[in-house]
This record gives structure tokens, C-alpha cells and sequence, in this order.
């Protein structure tokens, strides 16, 4: 069996068995109802790991507000800007909210959809545009 007919093959399987591994995983719950609490218990360090690894993320996604400014008026203090959403149909997600939870690339790929302003050029821009107009770059 070549490598392409083995993943061929998996993919009918898992066509013909579509709740296996949800089944599987919910009888293996019912049947070890304290598995995830001991697991825990005995690995202190793994979740601490996690939150460790989300922090250094928020850090290095902050790093590329910091190399950012106002479109508008140039201002540079990371705490006044915000990510406009140019079209705001393609929007995902606000960037704030996904700060530190989205992998660099996924965040990337938000981030340009968007324009820098800080809060105050936001605000008038939308007063403008109203709230869910769409910016036509000038
Ligand atoms: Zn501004």
C-alpha cells in the first residue's frame, strides 16, 4: 500500500465509522470519570507551562502593535491605537480579544484586514462612516 492509498483508505474508514472516536473518547470518560483530575494533579507543572506559553505569545503579539502608528496622525502610544477593520464583513474577530489566544499567523492574517488608528481618528472616522460603513482608501 503506497502512502497515498493508506490515506485513501483511512478517509473511507473513518466515512464508514463517523462517531468512532467521539464514542471512544466519551466511554473512556464514563468509564475514568477522574482521569483528567488526576492527570492534573499529578502534572502541576504542564498547565503552568501553558499559561507560561501563552503569556511570552500576548508579549510577542504586543511587540507588533509597538512597531505600529496612527494612519491618521502619527500618534505612537500602543494604548491609544486601534485595528479598524477596513471592510467590516471580513472581520473575524476584534484583535484585542484575540491578543495572545490566535497563533501569529492566524492573527497576521486578521491584521490585515485592518488599518491603524488611534482612538480618537477611529472614532471621528466612524462618525463619518457611520458603524458599519466600509473605509475607501483615499
Ligand atoms: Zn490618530
Amino acid at each position: 500500500m503506497t502512502r497515498e492509498e493508506q490515506r485513501e483508505y483511512m478517509r473511507a474508514w473513518r466515512e464508514r465509522h463517523p462517531n468512532y472516536y467521539k464514542d471512544y473518547g466519551a466511554k473512556y470518560r464514563a468509564e475514568n470519570p477522574d482521569y483528567y483530575r488526576n492527570y492534573r494533579a499529578a502534572h502541576p507543572e504542564y498547565r503552568a507551562s501553558i499559561i507560561r506559553a501563552k503569556q511570552q505569545r500576548a508579549i510577542r503579539q504586543k511587540t507588533i502593535k509597538e512597531s505600529l502608528r496612527c494612519k491618521s496622525c502619527g500618534e505612537l502610544d500602543i494604548a491609544k491605537l486601534h485595528f479598524h477593520h477596513k471592510n467590516p464583513r471580513e472581520k473575524e474577530r476584534t484583535i484585542g480579544q484575540v491578543w495572545g489566544h490566535w497563533s501569529d499567523e492566524h492573527l497576521l492574517k486578521e491584521i490585515v484586514k485592518c488599518e491603524v488608528l488611534c482612538l480618537q481618528c477611529h472614532f471621528a472616522l466612524h462618525k463619518r462612516i457611520g458603524r458599519q460603513g466600509i473605509t475607501i482608501d483615499e
